[in-house]
């Protein structure tokens, strides 16, 4: 596993400025930090203005866990060429079918019955439901009895996240289904997928992703880079961007075609 910001990892950086690369980030513990309230989460505003610099020179995307419009909403006003909300199940803007909407609210009327309330938070996202348990007083216990439960739950897929469980419907496709539909959408361009969580794997281990990047070093991860920590996030995408621009300047310098060029 090679630390991205490492000078091997530099190298990489610049052959990703010079192809016609393909950028993919996740939302929560990668563009922004994490923190006790899910509501609160942002990006700050350097990583804002750096992600808007960013998605000039590159297609950019946010895969996250989110509803879309929750995610849009934290993004803000950036130029981005996708946006897939619910773990990838939500890739427009049209509303869950009914009869999806009440099977993920009969899972959280089931879920509300068997946790504290008032300290396990049930947020029904239409397309999925995430079960936020960092603020309970024995968050492992609420835990373990919610996935007790939705295991049975017939037709669900258990995520586990950072402090929260994620029940989704099990014909939706994850993460990695938003990396392949943006394959499809970019064919044949090589994609950087940067995430932070358990969830985020399947996506990792997809054909389609050319770099596959985790926030924060584990040793449980099919993703072949790492960066240290979420902060530095900021940092990588100011190499990108440096990257870019000196691909930019060599391709205006670079000699008529017929004569040597690299690679
Ligand atoms: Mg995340």
């Amino acid at each position: 596993v090679i630390d991205l910001l490492s000078p091997e990892g530099l190298q990489v950086i610049e052959e990703i400025g010079r192809e016609p690369s393909i950028i993919a980030f996740d939302f929560d513990g990668t563009l922004a930090p994490i923190v006790d309230e899910p509501d609160d989460a942002q990006m700050t505003d350097q990583t804002r203005a750096l992600l808007r610099g960013l998605a000039v020179g590159f297609p950019c995307a946010v895969i996250s866990g989110r509803s879309r419009a929750d995610v849009l909403e934290r993004i803000g006003r950036v130029p981005l060429v996708a946006v897939f909300g619910n773990h990838g199940v939500e890739a427009s803007a049209d509303p869950p079918s009914p009869d999806l909407k009440a099977r993920v609210a009969a899972w959280a009327e089931e879920i509300r019955a068997v946790t504290t309330p008032g300290e396990v938070q049930i947020e029904d996202k239409g397309h999925s439901l995430a079960v936020h348990y960092r603020r309970a007083r024995r968050p492992e216990e609420e835990a373990s009895r919610v996935r007790a439960l939705a295991r049975g739950f017939p037709g669900a897929r258990l995520l586990e996240g950072h402090a929260a469980l994620n029940v989704v419907p099990l014909e939706a496709p994850g993460k990695d289904g938003a990396v392949r539909a943006l394959g499809r959408l970019f064919p044949g361009r090589p994609l950087l997928f940067l995430g932070d969580d358990v969830v985020d794997e399947d996506a990792f281990r997809c054909p389609q992703v050319t770099w596959p990047v985790r926030v924060g070093h584990t040793r449980n991860t099919d993703a072949g880079y790492f960066l240290g920590k979420q902060r530095d996030v900021d940092q990588l995408l100011q190499a990108l961007l440096a990257a870019r621009a000196r691909a930019e300047a060599s391709r205006l310098e670079a000699p008529p075609q017929g004569s040597s060029r690299r690679g």
